[in-house]
C-alpha cells in the first residue's frame, strides 16, 4: 500500500517511522511519502495561508500550492490506480473501524491534513471530479491540525494489512470489528500472574473450558457496550447476536 501526505509540518508525522508501521515501511509493506506542502510555493515566505472571502477570524489554506502538490503527486496515477484523497476535517463523516477497514483494502491513499480554518473548498472539488474523495473526521472535537488525525488513522489502517500484526487473527476479536463480535466493545483482559495486589483472575479463564470461556467474554462484551455505548447495542444487526446474547 502507498500512502502520501501533504503537509506544512512533515516532522509531525515521524511517528510514522515507529512501531507497527515503521517496520512495516521497513519490511516494503508500506510505502509512506511525506511531502513538504511549502515545496509548492513561490514567494520568499512560502506562504500557504490568506484571509477569508466574506471576514471572519481565522485564516484559510491557499489553493495554489495545494493544486501543485496534489497534481505532482498523483502525476503517477494511472488508469487502473487512482488513489482515494483523504481531507481530515472535524466537518467530516466519521472515521469508524469499517472505514478503516474498507480503507485498508485501497492500494493508495493521499491525506490533506490543514492548519488554520481548513483548505480553501475549490481544492476538494476540483479533485472530486476525478478522484474518491473522503472528507473524515476522526471525532466530535476541533485539533489544531490533521496531522494527529492522518496519524490516527493510518495506524487504524496499517494495523490491519496483512503480516502488519504479529498474529493476524488477533484484530478478529477488537472491539467495533464486524462479524464474531457483531460490532461490540471487548471485555476485559488479564495476564499473568495469577494475584495481583490481591486481586485474582475471573476463573473461568483459568477452566481450559473454550465453550465458556467464548461465553464469558461475549457477556462481558455486551455488559461493557451497554455501559459505555448503547447506541452499539442498538444499531446491532439481530442476526449477529445469538440466543444468550439476547438473554444478556
Ligand atoms: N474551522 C474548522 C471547523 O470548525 O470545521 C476547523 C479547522 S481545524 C482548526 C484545522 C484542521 O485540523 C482541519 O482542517 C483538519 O485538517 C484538522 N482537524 C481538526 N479537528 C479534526 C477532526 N476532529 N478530525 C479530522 N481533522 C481534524
Amino acid at each position: 500500500m502507498r500512502l502520501d501526505v501533504v503537509t506544512i509540518f512533515p516532522e509531525y508525522l515521524e511517528p510514522l517511522n515507529v512501531s507497527l508501521v515503521g517496520k512495516a515501511r521497513a519490511r516494503g509493506d508500506l510505502d509512506v511519502r511525506v511531502h513538504d506542502l511549502r515545496a509548492w510555493t513561490h514567494d520568499r515566505h512560502h506562504t500557504v495561508d490568506d484571509t477569508p472571502y466574506g471576514g471572519g477570524p481565522g485564516m484559510v489554506m491557499k489553493p495554489e500550492p495545494w493544486g501543485e502538490a496534489l497534481d505532482e503527486v498523483l502525476a503517477d496515477a494511472g488508469d487502473d490506480e487512482q488513489p482515494v484523497l483523504v481531507v481530515p476535517t472535524p466537518s467530516g463523516r466519521p472515521f469508524t473501524q469499517e472505514m478503516a477497514v474498507e480503507l485498508s483494502g485501497k492500494p493508495w491513499l493521499v491525506f490533506t491534513p490543514a492548519r488554520y480554518e481548513g483548505i480553501d473548498r475549490r481544492v476538494i472539488d476540483e479533485y472530486g471530479e476525478r478522484l474518491d474523495v473522503r472528507e473524515v473526521s476522526i471525532g466530535d472535537y476541533v485539533l489544531a491540525g490533521g496531522e494527529a488525525p492522518v496519524l490516527v488513522m493510518v495506524e487504524a489502517i496499517a494495523r490491519l494489512l496483512p503480516g502488519v500484526l504479529g498474529n493476524a487473527e488477533s484484530h478478529r476479536d477488537d472491539s467495533f470489528a464486524p462479524g464474531a463480535m457483531a460490532g461490540l466493545l471487548e471485555g476485559p483482559v488479564y495476564t499473568k500472574p495469577p494475584e495481583w495486589r490481591g486481586r485474582g483472575i475471573p476463573e473461568v479463564l483459568l477452566s481450559g473450558h473454550h465453550g465458556r470461556i467464548a461465553r464469558w467474554r461475549r457477556d462481558q462484551a455486551l455488559a461493557r457496550t451497554a455501559d459505555h455505548r448503547p447506541d452499539l447495542i442498538a444499531g446491532c444487526d439481530p442476526s449477529a447476536l445469538d440466543k444468550h446474547d439476547r438473554a444478556a
